[in-house]
Order: structure tokens, then sequence, then C-alpha cells
């Protein structure tokens, strides 16, 4: 019996990974343009990707939370 349940686990997990990978895939791009302010994002601050903001508009969200 917790071999079937272990082994759904195993599946649900892989599974969860499988769609973790693929909307990193889809979300890590970075933007050319800050989506705040339209200012150039710095080609630094893009190749870490995922960035969306400016330095500007990122810090000042961060100070925010
Ligand atoms: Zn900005």
């Amino acid at each position: 019996m917790s071999d079937i349940i272990d082994r759904a686990n195993d599946q649900a997990q892989e599974e969860l990974n499988r769609n973790l990978a693929k909307a990193q895939r889809f979300d890590m791009p970075s933007l050319a343009e800050c989506v705040e302010c339209g200012e150039d994002i710095p080609e630094r601050r893009r190749r870490l990707g995922g960035a969306t903001r400016c330095i500007d508009c990122q810090s000042a969200i961060e100070r925010r939370r």
C-alpha cells in the first residue's frame, strides 16, 4: 500500500519539478526596459535574468516591503 503512495508522491514531485523548470524558462528572460518607468535596464542587471525593473524602481519596491 505505502509503495503505491510513495510512487504517486514521486510522480507528483517530478511533475512539479517539470512545471517549475518550465515556468522558470518563461519567467527568466530579462526585459530591455523597466516595466515601471521605461528606463533601459542595464546589461549587467539583465544578465542576471528575470529583471523587469531598473535598479531605482527595484530598490524602491524592496524598500517598501
Ligand atoms: Zn524603473
